[in-house]
C-alpha cells in the first residue's frame, strides 16, 4: 500500500510519502532506546506534566486536527472533533491516575517469609504500536498515554492511509515536552514490521487491526519471544429481548451500527431479535437507518460519510450481494451509489443463513444483519456462534436475563441496555479471534510493565 493521504470523499490523492529506509528505521529505534533510558528515570509527576501539556495542545488544536482526520479517512467532522476530545480526556486520566496504578503493592510479608515483599511496576522499553486508520488518533492514544506514563517509549507504524495524522502525533508529544525519541512515527509499510519487532531494542508490540495482521505479528513475536497485545476485529451481537425498550434499542442500534461510517471493531453488526418483537424492532430500525443522511463528512448535517477506501466499500458490497444472491432480503439501502467518493448507504439485511458470508464474516461498513430467534438460549447460540468475541450488547429490562447475558455472552465486554464503547477507566479487549490482552484502565498500563516481585529477607 502506498503511504499517502487520499480523500475518501473525492478519491483524490493529496499527499504521498516515501517509506523510510532501513537505516532511518534503525536510527529511529536507537533514539527510542536512548529516550527510554532517560524516560524511565523521570518521575511520574514529570511525565504527567508532559501528558497534560499534550492534552492542552489537543484541545487547543482540536478543529485543525479533526479536519485532517476527516480528510484522511472520511469520518464526519463532528466525530473527528469528539475523537480529539476523547484523546485529551485519556491523557488527563492517565496523568492523574498513573501514580496510583504504578504504586508498589505490598504483599503479606509473613506469608512469604520475608521482612517485606511487594510488587513493583517498571517500564520495559520501546514498544512497537501497529495501528489502524479507523480511529486514527484514539487507537494510538489509548496505547501511548499509559505507555509513556509507565516510562516506556513508543514506535508507531500507523496505517498507510493516515500518514499526516501519524506525523501529527509524533509532533504532539515532542511539543508537549517528552524527550526526543520518546514517541516516533515510522513511515513504513507493513513489510517493515518484521525488522522492527526483531530488533532486540524493541521489547513488545501492540496491534489494533485485522485478524490477518494479528496472526502475522503474533508469529514474529513468538519467534522473538516478545509480549504482544492484539485488538482485532469483531462481529458484535446486539440482542433484543421482548422486555426491551424498542424505541431506545432501535435508536442506539442505528448509532451502534453506523458510528464511524460503520467502521468500528466494536460496532454492533449482528442484530439478534426475539421473534415476539422482531417485526416491531425491524420496522423501527430500518426506518431510522434509511433516515440517516449520507454525504460530505465536513457537512454538519451529515450522519454517515464515505468509507475509508474503495476496496473496503467493494468488500461490503460483495458481502451484501452474496447474501442477496443466496436469498436474503434487503430492508433498506444496498448497492454502491454512482458518483465520486466511496459512499455506501446504511443497509439492513434479513433472512440470513449460515452459508452466507454475512453470517460469519465481519462487515466493516454501515450494513446490519438481522437474525430472528425464538428463545434466550437461541439468542446466546447465535450471538456466540462466531469466531470473534470483542464486544456485545443485550437489551432487556428483565433483571435475571441481564445477569445471564453478563455471564453467557462470550466476549471481552457486555453492555446491557447501552452501546458498547470504551472508557479510560474500564479495560478493553477481546477473546477468541478478537485477540488478547487489554487496553485502558490500570490493566492496560500494566500490559507493558515488568511486574517485578521484590522480596527482602
Ligand atoms: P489491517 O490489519 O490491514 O491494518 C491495520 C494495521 O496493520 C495497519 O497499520 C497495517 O499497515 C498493518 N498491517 C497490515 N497487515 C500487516 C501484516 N501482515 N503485518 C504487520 N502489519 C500489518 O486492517 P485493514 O485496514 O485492512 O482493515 C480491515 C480489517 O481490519 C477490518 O475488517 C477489521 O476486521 C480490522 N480492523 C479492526 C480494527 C479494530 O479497531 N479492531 C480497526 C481497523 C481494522 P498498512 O496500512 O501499511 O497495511
Amino acid at each position: 500500500m502506498p503511504i499517502a493521504t487520499v480523500n475518501p470523499a473525492t478519491g483524490q490523492t493529496l499527499k504521498t510519502y516515501d517509506a523510510m529506509s532501513p537505516e532511518q528505521v534503525d536510527a529511529a529505534i536507537g533514539r527510542a532506546d536512548l529516550a527510554y533510558r532517560q524516560l524511565r528515570d523521570t518521575t511520574v509527576e514529570q511525565r504527567g506534566r508532559w501528558l497534560t501539556a499534550a492534552a492542552d495542545l489537543l484541545e487547543a488544536e482540536r478543529d485543525e486536527t479533526a479536519r485532517l482526520m476527516t480528510t484522511e479517512m472520511g469520518k464526519t467532522y463532528a466525530a473527528s472533533q469528539a475523537e480529539v476530545t476523547k484523546c485529551a480526556t485519556a491523557c488527563r486520566f492517565y496523568a492523574a491516575k498513573a501514580a496510583e496504578f504504578l504504586a508498589d503493592e505490598p504483599a503479606d510479608a509473613t506469608a512469604v517469609k520475608a521482612a517485606r515483599a511487594f510488587v513493583r511496576y517498571q517500564p520495559i522499553g520501546p514498544v512497537l504500536a501497529v495501528m489502524p486508520w479507523n480511529f486514527p488518533l484514539w487507537q494510538v492514544m489509548r496505547f501511548a498515554a499509559p505507555a509513556l506514563m509507565a516510562g516506556n517509549t513508543g514506535l508507531l507504524k500507523h496505517a498507510s492511509n493516515v500518514p499526516q495524522t501519524a506525523l501529527l502525533l509524533e509532533d504532539l508529544f515532542r511539543r508537549a515536552g517528552f524527550p526526543e525519541g520518546a514517541f516516533t512515527t515510522l513511515l513504513v509499510g507493513s513489510d517493515a514490521v518484521d525488522m522492527v519487532l526483531s530488533d532486540p531494542r524493541v521489547r513488545a508490540a501492540t496491534l489494533t487491526g485485522s485478524e490477518r495482521a494479528g496472526r502475522s505479528i503474533a508469529q514474529i513475536a513468538g519467534r522473538e519471544l516478545k509480549k504482544t497485545v492484539l485488538e482485532l476485529g469483531g462481529s458484535d451481537p446486539f440482542v433484543v429481548m421482548p422486555s426491551a425498550d424498542l424505541d431506545r434499542a432501535a435508536e442506539v442500534a442505528t448509532t451502534a451500527r453506523c458510528q464511524n461510517n460503520g467502521q468500528s471493531c466494536i460496532a454492533a453488526k449482528r442484530f439478534i431479535v426475539h421473534t415476539d418483537v422482531f417485526d416491531a424492532f425491524a420496522e423501527r430500525f430500518a426506518a431510522r437507518m434509511s433516515a440517516l443522511r449520507v454525504g460530505d463528512p465536513m457537512d454538519d448535517a451529515t450522519d454517515v460519510g464515505p468509507l475509508a477506501s474503495d476496496g473496503g466499500r467493494d468488500e461490503i458490497d460483495a458481502q451484501v450481494r452474496d447474501a442477496v444472491d443466496r436469498g436474503a432480503t434487503v430492508l433498506c439501502g444496498g448497492g454502491k451509489p454512482a458518483g465520486e467518493g466511496w459512499y455506501y448507504p446504511p443497509t439492513v439485511v434479513t433472512g440470513l443463513t449460515p452459508e452466507m458470508r454475512m453470517w460469519t464474516e465481519e462487515v466493516f461498513g454501515p450494513v446490519a444483519g438481522l437474525f430472528r430467534v425464538s428463545s434466550y438460549e437461541e439468542a446466546i447460540e447465535v450471538a456466540n456462534g462466531t469466531s470473534f468475541g470483542l464486544g456485545s450488547n443485550a437489551w432487556t429490562r428483565d433483571a435475571r436475563e441481564q445477569e445471564r447475558f453478563a455471564v453467557d455472552l462470550d466476549a471481552g465486554n457486555v453492555f446491557v441496555n447501552g452501546m458498547t464503547t470504551s472508557f479510560p477507566d474500564l479495560p478493553f479487549g477481546g477473546v477468541k479471534n478478537s485477540g488478547y490482552g487489554r487496553e485502558l484502565s490500570a490493566l492496560g498500563m500494566r500490559e507493558f510493565c515488568n511486574i517485578k516481585t521484590v522480596w527482602v529477607g
